[in-house]
């Protein structure tokens, strides 16, 4: 016991080590970010100045599928798999966005945050927002979409930098359209910068300094009980001798804090933002239902004398339009993407909205607390299906140059059904929390169960029947 104990104590060590390194060492990691700044810029800006790749470019001899790859083949699904790894270190220590908006704001004219700035909607309606826009001018195929909403978003950034805070990221936290997906996924992280109530009160008792310290992002270091909002830029590591960075079980935010300040725009992200929008935003390209309805669809306008649908195009920075690669979007397909995805959205955000509500009254009645505790159970099949998605964009560009990756079907069901199990033991944990009885638990848990099946059906036709 006492060997186990101790080499317990020298593994938080480790971490302790590593918070405070990061602390020491905020120049060496502000160098980093400048150079991951440059890096960003030329890969955003260089593809959308070049002609648009023929059929003999690969990702090793041309920019533009470079860049591609890049973004949306090794970054953004690495990037949310990091988050739920180590936290959000890729906020804290490497985005340029977050640096670029800390730096405006080191700078700018130090205004307060306006309310409807605060609004807590934002980061929901900014990842449905652009998730679907990016479809519809294809973003991950085309480098001036890329640039478009990247490049927009960073502008943005440096913009409300420029305007609110001074030495903040008052972007990154109520604005960024990934920053709630990212809050989502740091509760599943194994690693936080713990807050000791007990060794912050002894510090205020003992009259030492206070001291200071500037957490761009804005967390309230006192109060702080997990991973959500915090960029692990490790510079409160040590803060009053009561904060360091430190191991913890994946489960324990969910279970434990999540259900303290229930937040209903959580639940919206995650039931109709990741497990709706972004699903059906997967989805689309590969559905044969949507084709059914375009021919449908089609066939019903020629009957009546409506053609211009089917012929009308919009500019690319609207609807998809490259004649010269023979990839068009009509009015009419344009159209057809945005209400597939978003009655996707609604068809499967409405079961599983359902389906928890049904585990909320078996947990002894209508409690809304509860029930956005519960929703909170979904993050990691929601995580997982995100993830899939996007990494099945590396996949198709890899595959482009004859790389094909092995065991790709056994992984993704792999990962699928971890995913659900974790889902369905933190459903579990939650319903203990407020059951009077077995059968109560077993009945929220099966609800769970059945909208978390709603959820796996889409990525079923997804990867394996279409
Ligand atoms: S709480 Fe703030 S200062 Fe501390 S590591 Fe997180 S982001 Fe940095």
């Amino acid at each position: 016991m006492t060997v186990v104990f101790r080499a317990e104590a020298r593994r938080t060590d480790v971490w302790q080590r590593i918070g405070t390194w990061l602390e020491g060492h905020q120049r060496h990691i502000r160098r980093t970010q400048w150079s991951m700044a440059a890096v960003y810029g030329a890969l955003l800006v260089v593809p959308a100045l070049l002609p648009l790749p023929d059929h003999t470019a690969t990702l090793w001899n041309n920019v533009t599928r470079f860049a591609q790859f890049a973004f949306w083949g090794i970054w953004w699904p690495f990037v949310l798999l990091s988050t739920a790894l180590v936290g959000r270190v890729w906020c804290g220590l490497l985005c340029p966005e977050g640096s670029l908006s800390e730096l405006a704001s080191r700078h700018g004219r130090g205004g307060a945050i306006p309310r409807w700035l605060q609004w807590p909607g934002w980061p929901t309606i900014g990842f449905a927002g652009t998730t679907l826009y990016g479809q519809m001018i294809s973003v991950y195929q085309y480098p001036k979409p890329a640039l478009l909403i990247l490049g927009g978003s960073t502008a943005a950034a440096v913009a409300i930098g420029f305007l609110y805070g001074r030495n903040k990221r008052v972007w990154c936290r109520f604005l960024c359209p990934v920053s709630g997906v990212f809050g989502l996924l740091a509760k599943l992280a194994p690693l936080h910068f713990r807050v000791e109530p007990d060794l912050w009160s002894a510090h205020q008792r003992s009259g030492r300094p206070p001291g200071t310290v500037n957490c761009a992002p804005l967390v309230a270091l006192k109060t702080m009980r997990g991973g959500s909002d915090c960029h692990m830029c490790g510079r409160c590591s040590g803060f009053r001798g009561a904060i360091r960075l430190a191991r913890r079980s994946p489960s324990h935010e969910i279970i434990y804090v999540a259900g303290e300040h229930p937040k209903p725009w959580e639940t919206v992200l995650i039931v109709f933002g990741l497990m709706g929008v972004a699903a059906g935003g997967f989805q689309w390209s590969a559905s044969p239902w949507l084709i059914s309805a375009k021919q449908t669809v089609a066939l019903a306008l020629i009957d009546n004398g409506l053609i211009w649908p089917l012929q009308a195009t919009a500019p690319w920075w609207v609807l998809t339009n490259y004649p010269a690669g023979n990839d068009v979007l009509t009015l009419l397909d344009g159209g057809l993407l945005v209400g597939y995805i978003v009655a996707t959205a609604l068809v499967a955000g409405t079961a599983i909205m359902a389906l928890l509500a049904a585990a909320t009254a078996c947990l002894g009645g209508w409690r809304a607390q509860r029930f956005h505790h519960l929703a909170q159970a979904l993050i990691p099949l929601a995580a997982a299906g995100v993830f899939l998605g996007l990494s099945a964009m590396t996949v198709t560009q890899l595959r482009m140059d004859g790389i094909d990756l092995p065991l790709l079907l056994p992984v993704r069901a792999a990962l699928l059904a971890l995913a659900t199990a974790w889902s369905l033991y933190l459903a579990w944990k939650i319903s203990g929390l407020y059951a009077v009885s077995s059968l109560a638990r077993g009945g929220a848990t099966a609800s769970v169960a059945a909208a978390l099946a709603v959820a796996d059906a889409g990525w079923f036709l997804l990867f394996w029947l279409w």
